[in-house]
């Protein structure tokens, strides 16, 4: 009988301080220039409520506190339990305080993707950040792009998750590798068409390999 699937138990959780964080940056962004305007200067309805926006700026507990959430999160799903912290937010977004209500209210308001989403919280967000960092490919499966609710997110998270720590479990649970490292200078190609630039470059990943296996 296969073993029973257990339930999703993983979640996502911090590794670290924001200030021991190490900056990353996102490597690829669906920004665009904002189709609308965003009043930032103080405005109150004629109710008296407040309605503008107000944008967070980088020195702001919010800021600080988003971008080492997704930083560490990201590393989570990408089964590495990193301490990270992104230096800003994907290129043309932007992050405001959304100042509503006569008593006013501020929440965080990321917006700037080119699919229309305006996103409230990290949770909300990491999917689609977790996308940003795989340059856009396949289907983005935050809550926005791929529909449903942010329970059903949560669900699409806690399984990535499991799989990442699935793939660790089984990885620890190989015999470790006792091959001589200098075996690997066999596979330098004798004949490399008399380029020197591949023999260079086959050279030097047979030395990494070598290095990574002395080390480890
Ligand atoms: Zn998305």
């Amino acid at each position: 009988m296969p073993p029973k699937r257990k339930a999703a138990t993983h979640s996502l959780k911090l590794f670290g301080t924001p200030q021991s964080a190490v900056p990353v940056k996102f490597l690829s962004s669906d920004g665009i220039a904002p189709t609308r305007s965003f009043k930032t200067t103080p405005y109150r309805k004629r109710s008296g409520a407040w309605d503008y926006y107000k944008p967070i700026s980088p020195a702001e507990q919010a800021y600080r506190d988003w971008t080492h959430r997704l930083g560490n999160y990201l590393s989570a799903l990408e089964g590495q339990d990193a301490n990270t912290v992104f230096e800003s937010f994907p290129a043309d977004y932007m992050f405001y305080w959304h100042i509503t209500g006569t008593k006013p209210r501020y929440e965080p308001y990321l917006v700037g993707s080119a699919s229309g989403a305006v996103f409230r919280t990290v949770p909300e967000f990491v999917l689609h950040a977790r996308w940003l960092q795989q340059m856009q490919q396949g289907t983005c499966l935050c809550k926005y792009c791929a529909g449903g609710s942010q329970a059903d997110a949560s669900k699409r998270i806690a399984t990535i998750l499991d799989t990442m720590q699935m793939a660790i479990e089984e990885n620890e649970q190989k015999p470790a590798d006792t091959s001589d490292p200098w075996d690997l200078v066999d596979k330098i190609p004798s004949k490399v068409d008399r380029d020197p630039d591949a023999v260079e470059q086959a050279a030097t990943h047979v030395l990494l390999d070598v290095k990574v296996k002395t080390e480890g």
